[in-house]
């Protein structure tokens, strides 16, 4: 059987709308033979998923999606074949959690300045034991009928620059990569195309990021075309670093990424699966 390597997914531990139950079952009902999830700042869909992923015969790796930050910026890196009980690891994503919660808190107190209420109880309501993000805010916004759509709740309240945004310190990159690779896994820069960075500073992203021991990016997501994997491909060669494939699925709602719907990694590119064991 061909594999096929779906490594980037999100459960109801972080902002997915599938339980880690029901995304393993609908990731094998679409064919993928290896799939990582990858949940914001956690880990805590891991043994769920594992369990489902057993009895399906489906390889799960173990991944997070760290917040990391780098030069005043956001970053997310993927962490493959992680040991999900790796003491700093752990202990990061306890921090994270806190540093979620804190800005939750900021964000509903900025939402409560344009005269939107209840906000903080709804997306911790919402959150349960799971990590709270910017959709689940995004979720309430359009719920009240604040916004039109998800993505107009970023644009109009939750993007960087509008109302809403609360600048965040999140884990240094050097040590979130550090966890990473120590916990036994292999580190891969999320969505390099997401943060609007020019090429000199990609080129310089990507330097730090290699020297700190990152292995692979992201050449294949849910969202490319062939003119961006081509790109994304160039930036691996030219960096000699893997690269990863993976759909970032969140909802089955959003008709445009499906778990296991991804464009072949292009030869040139060595993929990171080869790194895992
Ligand atoms: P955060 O809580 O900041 O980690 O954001 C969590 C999620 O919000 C991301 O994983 C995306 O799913 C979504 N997101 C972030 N920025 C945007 C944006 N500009 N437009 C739409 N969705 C976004
Ligand atoms: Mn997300
Ligand atoms: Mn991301
Ligand atoms: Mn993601």
């Amino acid at each position: 059987m061909t594999p096929i390597y779906d490594l980037h997914s999100h459960s109801t531990a972080s902002d997915g709308a599938l339980s880690p139950t029901e995304l393993v079952q609908r990731a094998h009902g679409q064919g993928v033979t290896h799939l990582a999830l990858t949940d914001h700042d956690t880990t805590a869909g891991l043994a769920e998923a594992r369990q489902c992923a057993d009895t399906l015969g489906l390889q799960l790796i173990s991944g997070i999606e760290l917040s990391a930050s780098w030069e005043k910026k956001c970053f997310h890196i993927v962490g493959l074949g992680i040991d999900p009980a790796y003491p700093p690891l752990a202990e990061a994503s306890k921090n994270l959690q806190n540093t979620r919660m804190q800005r939750a808190e900021i964000i509903a107190e900025k939402l409560e300045k344009k005269r939107i209420f209840g906000a903080l109880d709804a997306v911790k309501l919402a959150a349960g034991d799971g990590m709270i993000t910017r959709s689940h805010f995004a979720n309430f916004l359009v719920s009240q009928n604040h916004v039109s759509s998800h993505q107009d709740a970023f644009d109009k309240y939750l993007a960087k620059g509008k109302p809403a945004y609360c600048a965040t310190e999140w884990a240094d990159m050097e040590l979130a990569v550090n966890w990473i690779v120590q916990s036994g896994g292999v580190a891969v820069l999320a969505h390099p195309l997401r943060y609007q960075l020019t090429a000199t500073w990609i080129r310089k992203l990507l330097n730090a990021f290699k020297g700190f021991g990152g292995a692979a990016i992201e050449v294949v997501t849910g969202h490319y075309n062939p003119d961006e994997i081509r790109r994304v491909a160039d930036f691996a060669t030219r960096h000699q670093l893997a690269g990863s494939a993976g759909s970032d699925f969140h909802t089955p709602n959003n008709q445009w990424v499906e778990l296991g719907k991804l464009a072949a990694l292009p030869n040139n590119v060595q993929p990171v699966w080869e790194l895992l064991h």
